[in-house]
């Protein structure tokens, strides 16, 4: 393959040179022609001829004339001076000599121009009568009439036999001089050949050369790894009918390309593919996988402008395109996000500066289009003074890590009312301080969980009265069953036992009633902010030995350990009997969910500026998801082993985290599946001091 492109360049070169050497000679004016798509060498004769120069040629002239006129007066000189006349009759064939050597040395002008004017002067000078032309006897003619015949013909002969000679060597000369060109032409074909070849090679562009009807001539390595070829592929590959076919040629769009429109077929029908006009094109690799190149492309033209050939350049554009796919599909994902008015979305600085909002960011905040895009509008008009410290905080963390993640705010709108919204920022420039904010109103979610609140609230609050009343008339029916006066008759006495059962049973189920009722109406406390604490300095110890007892009380049958730490006071700012609740929440669980023969582990300890009580159990353990989870409201883990006899709402935990991080607390757990539980809360030690 390398050598059919070295010779097919190497053909196309030559000729080149060869055109412009031959071109620089328009009297011959040569052409390559094309023979069956060939190109064809001209013929020597055709090439070089030499120019005579005019003013040589004259000279030359002149000189053959000065020798002609003076070998043959140099003759006569010589007859004349030495009488050799008549003493030798045919002494005018010396004249012969110079004829014939000036014949040989001169060429034929120099001969006869020799010859006539030694007839001359020998009839002038040596034939008597002397100094005239006129000559009396006959055979005197006849000898200077043969002399002078003889002499043009030594010099017709001489002179052909010369000119001969002279054109033998002219050729020669000629023909080393084309050699020498073609030598030399040759020679910086070869160079050029082998530059353009090193050229090829080192390109990560494809490139094939095709002769004139889309056959490859040429491919460059780069071809062949970008098509995924094998070294030792079939030739058959390379044929312009097969490459169509696996390449699968196709436009962006994904429509078959026809054979026609093939870049090789562009380029050999007269296209230039380059600059604007290149084109990009998917195909298929040897492996089948679809690649996205870039093809551009010249025809090869001949001396006479025929197209013999083409070169096709393809680069790979795969990369650039899925980038410019993605990019165009997240400014699309962008912008539907943006226009569809869901959200408001804002880009600002963060010195106060609106650059681009949507309409549904006006909306929200109550203004106009132009009002916001005034130069002197500031966004910070939107931000309640009281929330201004907030917000710096958002800044810095926006700032700081790139983003702001969601939060809750409060906007005051043009007519000064609020909007709560809930809002996440990510920073776009950090050099320009540039921030994406989106907005979501949610004034109606507010709303709507306000009114749950309240109803919740509403509810527990009627649910409590009549139970409170249900409590008070079982303890005023067990009473009146005390007070029965006694000896009563034994089936009385068995009715009033299996009464006061039930009630008790009723006073467990109220109990459990009561006890759900209070959580609900612990939480809609907590939502509407009506959770109020009284913090004093307690004794944590404490807390912790009366809330241990409470419950060892009501679960007689179980057994609690208890670990405290050796100091008997351990101080804390609290409410204790929240704290207690909290305590009590861990308690109840771990009693709930343990194995009834397994006891409970209480630990308080103090470590460094804090204490910590933790609850461990034997229980069925929670998996890490569960962990996060078991804080939120309502929620229960749904698994078995962790639905106790009396089953909650899923808020005793809520509640207690929320306790202990309103004394400025943590909570948490640590569990795995099968392996138990361990609940903690953390509380800061009062003034640092472990003194009460
Ligand atoms: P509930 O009143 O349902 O117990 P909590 O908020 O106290 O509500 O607990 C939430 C859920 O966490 C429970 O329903 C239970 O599934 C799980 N859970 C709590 N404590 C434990 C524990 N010690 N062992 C296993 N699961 C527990």
């Amino acid at each position: 393959m390398l050598k059919a492109w070295k010779s097919i360049f190497a053909e196309l070169l030559t000729a080149d040179k060869q055109t412009d050497s031959l071109l620089s000679h328009e009297t011959a004016s040569p052409r390559l022609h094309s023979e069956e798509g060939r190109t064809v060498m001209p013929t020597i004769e055709h090439v070089l001829p030499i120019k005579s120069n005019q003013m040589v040629r004259v000279l030359r002239y002149l000189l053959d004339s000065v020798l002609a006129c003076a070998g043959s007066l140099l003759v006569t000189g010589v007859i004349v001076v030495f009488h050799l006349y008549p003493a030798i009759p045919n002494i005018s064939i010396v004249y012969l000599l110079v004829v014939l050597a000036l014949a040989v040395v001169r060429g034929r002008y120099a001969a006869i121009l020799a010859s006539l004017v030694a007839f001359l002067s020998f009839d002038f000078f040596i034939v008597p009568p002397f100094f005239t032309f006129v000559m009396y006897r006959i055979e005197e003619w006849i000898a200077l009439a043969v002399f002078l015949v003889g002499a043009l013909l030594t010099s017709q002969l001489a002179g052909a036999l010369r000119e001969r000679a002279e054109q033998a060597y002219r050729r020669e000369r000629e023909t080393r001089q084309l050699s020498e060109v073609v030598r030399a032409t040759s020679r910086e074909a070869q160079a050029r050949t082998a530059e353009l070849e090193a050229i090829f090679e080192a390109m990560i562009e494809t490139v094939i050369v095709s002769d004139a009807r889309g056959e490859i001539r040429y491919t460059n390595p780069a071809y062949r790894t970008t098509l995924a070829l094998e070294e030792d592929a079939d030739p058959s590959l390379l044929l312009l009918d097969t490459r169509f076919e696996w390449l699968a040629l196709r436009d962006t769009e994904g429509r078959l390309l026809p054979k026609e429109h093939m870049p090789v077929m562009r380029v050999l029908q007269g296209e230039r593919l380059s600059g604007t006009h290149t084109i990009d094109l998917v195909c298929r690799t040897r492996k089948g996988e679809d690649i996205i190149h870039n093809f551009s492309g010249a025809p090869i033209r001949d001396a006479a402008g025929q197209i013999v050939g083409g070169v096709v350049v393809s680069r790979d554009v795969t990369g650039q395109y899925r980038l410019k796919q993605q990019l165009q599909y997240s400014e699309h994902k962008l912008r539907s996000l943006v226009e569809s008015n869901i959200f408001g979305v804002v880009v600002v600085d963060l010195d106060g500066r609106m650059y681009e909002f949507n309409d549904r960011y006006a909306q929200i905040l109550g203004y106009s289009r132009d009002e916001l895009l005034a130069q002197t509008f500031n966004w910070l008009h939107f931000v309640p003074p009281e929330d201004h410290e907030a917000l710096g905080q958002a800044m810095a963390t926006v700032l700081s890590t790139g983003a702001a993640p969601p939060y809750e705010r409060g906007y005051l709108r043009k007519d000064g009312s609020r909007v709560p919204a809930l809002v996440a920022a990510t920073l776009l420039d950090q050099e320009r301080r540039l921030v994406l904010a989106v907005i979501l109103d949610i004034s109606e979610q507010k709303a709507a969980e306000r009114r749950k609140q309240e109803f919740l609230s509403m509810v527990s609050h009627e649910l409590r009265t009549p139970l409170t009343s249900i409590m008070g008339f079982i303890d005023l029916a067990l009473l009146c069953s005390d007070l029965l006066p006694r000896p009563l008759s034994p089936e009385a006495e068995q009715l009033l036992g299996k009464m006061e059962t039930g009630l008790k049973r009723a006073i467990g189920q109220v109990e459990v009633e009561a006890r759900l009722v209070e959580e609900l109406l612990e939480v809609s406390r907590l939502e509407l902010h009506q959770f109020e604490l009284s913090l004093q300095r307690e004794n944590l110890v404490t807390i912790v030995q009366e809330t241990v007892a409470n419950q060892q009380q009501a679960a007689r049958t179980r057994h609690i350990e208890l670990v405290l730490p050796p100091d008997e006071v351990v101080p804390v700012l609290a409410d204790a009997g929240r704290i207690g609740q909290a305590l009590t929440n861990y308690l109840t669980n771990a009693l709930k969910y343990a194995p009834i023969d397994q006891p409970v582990w209480v630990h308080l300890e103090v470590a460094g500026s804090s204490a910590r009580v933790s609850v461990r159990d034997q229980g069925p353990g929670l998996t890490a998801e569960q962990q996060q989870r078991v804080w939120e409201r309502f929620y229960q883990v749904a698994a078995p082993g962790h639905h106790g006899p009396d089953r909650g709402l899923g808020l005793g935990l809520a509640i207690a985290k929320t306790i202990i991080e309103q004394h400025q607390g943590q909570v948490g757990v640590e569990s795995a599946p099968g392996r138990g539980s361990t609940f903690w809360f953390s509380l800061p030690l009062a003034d640092g001091s472990n003194q009460a």
